[in-house]
């Protein structure tokens, strides 16, 4: 049995996508895999009480690195980089990592042999226990390290793994806001795709952004308005907007104080007040999301 994927994402930051994510994880910890597919800012491992138990190198990208007994200080690696990543210095020159794209350049020009391209690390996979008995993936991007959304793909190659061993029905994945390249990886091979949003005129925007990329997938989707009662005229906008696009708004979440309270505590919602009104509301949208997922 492939476990069904469901993704939460938001074409903005901000919009409690991931405050949502740690809840549907916590309340199906025991039958699911959690993937934390925000590489960027991923910080849900908090909210869950990551253990990090295993951890693995995530390699990517190539830098060039000039060996000091082979330089001969000719300076045409120097005159040849475009990204201003090579430096003169006495007796020889010298890489700076960050600066360098990996391009290769200087190594076919150095006539010397001097400049070697090495795969670097650029981050961690991690595998962890959580609360509830769970178990998720998640990962850290290193500094001014690029490549998330390969990154994302392997943290999700990882979840499906071990949702395939373990025998879990569904992998639920904290998408990266926005619609770029780690979003396209987080939405690959989804079942559904939960689009999480606010009451604002960006909130709707963005909605729309990341809905065309969900179409492109064909992906089912629906819709989760946050802070609907702070703007009500706007949240009726995105109602017509998702009825105009078939996406079900599952939820309307009002403004609740809860969200930031659950956050200063390193809580999902659910686990927070269990009884509150909105953790009623994200029990609902979950068996609806689960429901979806089934079809
Ligand atoms: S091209 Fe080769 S030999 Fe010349 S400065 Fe660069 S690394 Fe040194
Ligand atoms: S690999 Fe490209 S970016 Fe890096 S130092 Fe060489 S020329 Fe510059």
């Amino acid at each position: 049995m492939n476990a069904k994927e469901i993704v939460v994402i938001s074409g903005k930051g901000g919009s409690g996508k991931t405050s949502l994510s740690a809840s549907f994880a916590y309340l199906e910890a025991k039958n699911a895999i959690i993937a934390d597919c925000d590489v960027d800012a991923a910080n849900m491992h908090i909210l869950l009480g990551a253990d990090f138990e295993k951890q693995e190198d995530f390699m990517s990208g190539e830098v060039a690195v000039i060996s000091e007994d082979l330089c001969t200080n000719c300076g045409d690696c120097y005159n040849v980089c475009r990204f201003d990543a090579i430096t003169k210095m006495d007796d020889f020159h010298k890489v700076d990592p960050i600066a360098c794209e990996g391009c290769w350049y200087c190594s076919r020009v150095c006539g010397h042999g001097a400049i070697e391209m090495l795969t670097q690390k650029a981050g961690d996979v991690f595998v962890s226990n959580i609360k509830n008995n769970g178990k998720m993936v998640h990962a850290k991007l290193g500094f001014a390290a690029e490549n998330s959304g390969k990154l994302v793909s392997q943290v999700k190659m990882k979840a499906k793994e071990l949702a395939q061993n373990l025998q879990k029905e569904f992998i639920v994945v904290d998408g990266s806001p926005g619609i770029g390249c780690p979003v396209i990886s987080s939405l690959s091979g989804a079942m559904v795709a939960v689009l999480v949003t606010e009451a604002t005129v960006s909130g709707l925007h963005d909605l729309k952004r990341v809905q065309q990329l969900v179409k492109t997938f064909h992906i089912r989707s629906c819709c989760i308005i946050n802070k609907a009662d702070l703007n009500t005229e706007r949240a009726n906008e995105i109602e017509e907007f998702c009825k105009k696009e078939n996406i079900e708004v599952i939820a309307k979440l009002p403004y609740d104080i809860t969200f930031t309270k659950a956050m200063s505590e390193a809580k999902p919602i659910v686990e927070f007040d269990e009884k509150s009104e909105v953790s009623n509301l994200i029990k609902e949208s979950w068996e609806k999301i689960k429901e979806l997922a089934r079809k």
